[in-house]
């Protein structure tokens, strides 16, 4: 049985399972750190001070 890593991408933060980011095409990283899940983008704090414009859940840091 093959478990997933998953990863986050270096550009927009995105945890995906894939290798390439599905939000921007960038690469993505098995290092990372913390994550948040954005529900209402519009009204999320978080959201605003990451620059995200899109719900899902996002690393608080990659590296
Ligand atoms: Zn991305």
């Amino acid at each position: 049985m093959v478990v997933k890593v998953p990863k986050a991408c270096k550009n927009c933060s995105a945890i995906t399972d894939e290798d390439k980011c599905p939000l921007c095409g960038n690469e993505t990283s098995k290092d990372w750190q913390g994550y948040v899940i954005i529900v209402d983008h519009p009204r999320s704090e978080i959201a605003k001070k990451m620059g995200l414009h899109v719900n899902g859940k996002f690393a608080l840091r990659v590296r």
